[in-house]
């Protein structure tokens, strides 16, 4: 068996608010410098998408897809929403499979436009549990896509998996985090338990501050959708096959802090609730964050976490630790790309760089920035949590004197709650 770097989350070109860039080769040329070995096709329900993945990918044995240069393989899978607008992933087997799951839902009548501009995530009329059994029917697995996010996380409309699948629920192997959720947040949940965890990006765009910002590495077989389907199926203690969870930290993902949708306030979840979800600053409305909505469901203060559960290790895009590291406004400048493309170049591919190089390897190409690379590995990095809709911001310290005081400076900004609501409802509320 081979481990394996998979990102199985990210939309194809046709998609609503998708780079033009995305395309089969260009995904695989890019996942090869991120150290991805594994994407799913995304979007494969769309017609024009589907066309595009058959010209780009061959069968290079049975069930084993790759692009036509063979630089990553792909899984057959994609995005949808539910009657009551859940999104779900789901993985199919083959091209065939895919073809003949397009044709059932549109057999249904339930279907919706599965061919729109917004159809990366098609609207269908379908439930949670009527979508399951046709990617049932067709020997495919499902699971929730970012769970635990408002609007669209299967935990925004119900109480538990159950409720949701229904007669489909005994047939749920994986969850699917986000990015503002980790393993310790979610395994706070007892009905988590029963399930892996499947982190990965959502990516819209190929470049590798996109892809593979959240992965999941396991041990297969083969890079295929049967070796899929056996690691979230496998609760072996001694071994696991999946083997990493790796993401954002949850305080930089949008959805994290309960917070106004507008201007970004951030509120406690009794502070909004006084307010009837209402914005003191500018009367917007006020969403349930990611860390609020888990509290509410969890059984346990501290992540509890099944034997078979790997580690997650928080991660940050390399051109963000060189963006932190210049002091540049984004990381689109030309030096952020061209010191990461040193670092790529040098030492192989972003998640080497990031996860396993050795220091004296990393301060040969950059010593500033091999520093930060090095602190970010070693925890000293503090974040203001997202909410909202805005991502969170992280800083990194150089060393444990830096992260202390900057703890103590930044006390207020780093608990989640924002100034306005910090006064006005103490003055409302006592
Ligand atoms: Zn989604
Ligand atoms: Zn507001």
């Amino acid at each position: 068996m081979k481990e394996y770097a998979l990102d199985l989350q990210l939309h194809g070109k046709y998609a609503g608010g998708v780079s033009r860039n995305m395309e089969i080769p260009v995904m695989a040329e890019q996942s090869r410098l991120k150290g991805l070995n594994v994407l799913v096709t995304g979007d494969i329900l769309h017609g024009q998408w589907f066309e595009h993945v058959k010209k780009n990918i061959e069968e290079e044995s049975n069930g084993v897809y790759r692009d036509l240069k063979g630089t990553c393989h792909f899984i057959m899978g994609g995005e949808i929403e539910d009657n009551l607008r859940v999104h779900h992933l789901f993985y199919l087997s083959s091209l065939e499979a895919a073809q003949e799951l397009r044709e059932k839902i549109l057999g249904t009548g339930k279907g919706g436009a599965l061919d729109c501009s917004m159809c990366g995530r098609p609207k269908l009329k379908l439930t949670a549990e009527e979508f399951a059994q046709q990617v049932d029917n067709v020997g495919g697995i499902f699971g929730p896509a970012h769970s635990f996010t408002p609007y669209t996380g299967i935990y925004a409309h119900s109480d538990s998996l159950k409720n949701a699948y229904g007669e489909m629920h005994p047939h749920l192997k994986f969850i699917e985090l986000g990015l503002s959720a980790d393993t310790e947040m979610a395994d706070t949940m007892k009905e988590n338990h029963d399930y892996a965890f499947l982190t990965s990006s959502d990516a819209h765009s190929p470049w590798p501050n996109r892809i593979g910002r959240e992965f999941t590495r396991m041990k297969m077989q083969r890079p295929d959708f049967t070796s899929l389907k056996k690691a979230f199926g496998s609760r072996d203690e001694d071994e696991k096959l999946i083997t990493l969870n790796v993401g954002l930290n949850p305080r930089e993902g949008k959805y994290h802090c309960t917070a106004c949708n507008s201007c970004f306030a951030k509120y406690t979840i009794e502070q909004a609730q006084g307010l009837k979800w209402k914005c003191l600053a500018c009367r917007g409305d006020i969403k349930r964050g990611v860390r609020d909505r888990i509290s509410m469901l969890a059984d346990t203060h501290k992540g509890i976490h099944p034997k078979f559960r790997p580690p997650y290790m928080h991660m940050l895009p390399l051109a963000e630790i060189i963006q932190l590291s210049l002091g540049t406004k984004n990381t689109n400048t030309k030096a952020v790309q061209s010191k990461w493309a040193d670092f790529v170049g040098r030492i192989g591919n972003e998640i080497h760089v990031l996860v396993d190089a050795k220091e004296g390897e990393l301060r040969e190409v950059d010593d500033a920035i091999a520093k930060k690379i090095i602190a970010f590995r070693n925890g000293l990095v503090l974040y203001i949590p997202g909410g909202g809709g805005q991502y969170g911001t992280p800083i990194i310290c150089d060393t444990q004197e830096e992260l202390a005081r900057k703890e103590k400076e930044l006390a207020k900004e780093l608990s989640g709650i924002s100034e306005i609501a910090r006064q006005r409802t103490l003055a409302q509320f006592g």
